[in-house]
């Protein structure tokens, strides 16, 4: 089959990179090249700044009904072509294809169409001042106003889900876009470009530039004229992002990885469905969800009973070809990313852990026989403050912890240099408002998880995140609020 060759989108136009330079597209089912995304550097990402500085005051000026339109549209282009875009991100991802048609395609159409509705019904605050008995005072209005030119840049793990995440709002707010996909899964989002043309955004409005994080993302990050970065991506990188950005002052807003703790206590109504939640809260996309539980604290009184159950599930779970529906995992993104899954699974049997189930690759045969894939692995007996009890994996590998009462099960959780999610299982009420307000996370579920209204904050704290998306926290981000004081 010919390798398809991918564009940047830049100036309205689809485009190779300036130095022409290619990097190979895998599709970890199968290990082998299938596609090339450009292989850009700092000019393509001068040549896209510089459109989106062009672009800039007149997309500030469009009214909203109209970028509000133009988003919808977009929308509507994805959603057309929804099974396209399923199974090209599922090949270039490794997902189950099932799982790119019912979460990541249907979701970037909504982050499209909530941020379009969003900004149609956004309004600013006034705060009116009273100075005495003559009636005399004054207003304050505040503006809200585009910053310019900003940069997106998004991972691998959910790749057209979170880059619409970001681009939506940057665009509603009326700021132009340089985005920068992931080059491990560049696909969905060099489609989005080309659908964006035919949606009829204006030129220089979203570019979209191609090629390695260290290269692009980088110059992107550096670049004087980009006034704020919305990253998506593991802590390292946030960090780098972080130093590259401060000198400059510029916005950033940073979501980065996690050690999710799932909490179980003993009274918690665990039916079939609540057993099936709390399975896929470790192993949804082969485990490569920043939200993913990958700490699953089960109390005391109930751990032999809720583990036997527990297993029973994970071992059912399949992991195969991502086009067969019955496939519950896929392949893991990268032949890197596999050996790191499989570094952690040796680095916990050599920390005293015990395997309970997987731990090991899984070889198919046919056309996935040198696919990338890993068994959903479930291991016990180690320490809070073992590796594998700390350091973020993503993958499917899930650590089991016993805990004794409420206090223990909030230090456990609690023990971590991240704070991103935790889901909570308890039919106690007192203790689940308790629990949750002390978690150091930025996002809690109780009974439930992954379960998102895009109205609410998005986001995790210490060193899984800095600011916050979703809703209006996105909006506030992508804006330069001005305060106007009148005197009467
Ligand atoms: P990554 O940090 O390697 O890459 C993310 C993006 O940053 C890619 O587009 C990459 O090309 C780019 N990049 C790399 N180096 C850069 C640099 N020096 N300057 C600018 N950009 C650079 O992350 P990944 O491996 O693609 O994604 C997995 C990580 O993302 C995990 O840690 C996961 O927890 C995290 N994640 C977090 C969230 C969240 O919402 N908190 C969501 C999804 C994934």
């Amino acid at each position: 089959m010919p390798i398809t060759r991918l564009s940047n989108l830049i100036d309205g136009r689809l485009q190779a990179a300036v130095a022409d330079a290619w990097l190979d597209v895998f599709e970890p089912a199968t290990g082998k090249a299938f596609a090339q995304c450009p292989d850009s550097d700092a000019a393509d990402i001068d040549a896209a700044v510089a459109a989106a500085v062009r672009a800039a005051a007149d997309w500030a000026n469009t009214p909203l009904e109209q970028r509000a339109r133009l988003l919808q549209r977009l929308a509507e282009l994805i959603e057309a072509r929804l099974d396209e875009f399923a199974a090209l991100e599922s090949r270039d991802s490794g997902k189950p294809l099932s799982l790119a048609r019912q979460l990541d395609i249907p979701r970037a159409v909504s982050n499209l169409r909530y941020f379009a509705a969003a900004i149609s019904a956004w309004g600013s605050e006034s705060h009116a001042m009273a100075m005495g008995s003559d009636d005399s005072g004054a207003i304050n209005y505040t503006l809200r106003q585009p910053l310019g030119v900003v940069g997106c840049i998004s991972p691998w793990n959910l790749p057209l889900y979170l880059f619409t995440w970001k681009i939506a709002p940057a665009l509603a707010a009326g700021n132009t876009v340089v985005a920068k996909p992931s080059e491990i899964t560049p696909c969905s989002a060099a489609l989005l470009g080309q659908l964006s043309i035919e949606a009829g955004f204006p030129a220089g409005v979203l570019n979209i530039v191609q090629g390695r994080g260290a290269r692009v993302g980088q110059a992107l990050v550096e670049h004087p004229q980009v006034k704020a970065i919305a990253f998506t991506g593991s802590t390292a990188t946030g960090a780098r992002i972080a130093a590259a950005a401060a000198p400059q002052f510029k916005k950033i807003s940073l979501e980065m990885g996690g050690k999710n703790p799932t909490i179980v206590f003993a009274d918690a109504d665990l039916d079939d469905a609540a057993m099936d939640t709390i399975v896929r809260s470790g192993f949804a996309n082969q485990g490569e969800i920043c939200l993913c539980g990958s700490r699953l604290l089960v109390q005391r009184s109930i751990y032999q009973a809720f583990r036997s159950r527990y297993l029973a599930r994970v071992q059912a779970l399949r992991t195969g070809d991502p086009e067969m529906p019955e496939s519950n995992l896929g392949a893991l993104v990268s032949r890197a990313h596999r050996e790191k899954v499989l570094g952690c699974i040796e680095q916990a049997r050599a920390e005293g852990g015990q395997v309970l189930c997987g731990g090991h690759p899984v070889t198919l045969s046919g056309r996935c026989a040198d696919g990338w894939f890993v068994a959903p692995t479930v291991i016990e007996g180690l320490s809070c403050t073992a590796s594998t009890n700390q350091q973020e994996i993503f993958g499917p590998v899930v650590s089991l912890i016993p805990f004794e009462d409420e206090a223990a099960a909030l230090a456990i959780a609690n023990d971590s240099r991240y704070g991103l999610a935790a889901s909570l299982w308890t039919q106690d009420l007192s203790r689940a408002h308790r629990f949750a307000a002390r978690l150091a996370v930025g996002i809690v579920w109780v009974n439930c998880w992954m379960l998102r209204d895009l109205r609410t904050p998005f986001g995790g704290t210490r060193q899984s995140g800095l600011g916050r998306e979703g809703g209006t926290e996105a909006l506030h981000f992508f804006t330069e609020p001005k305060n106007i004081c009148i005197r009467y």
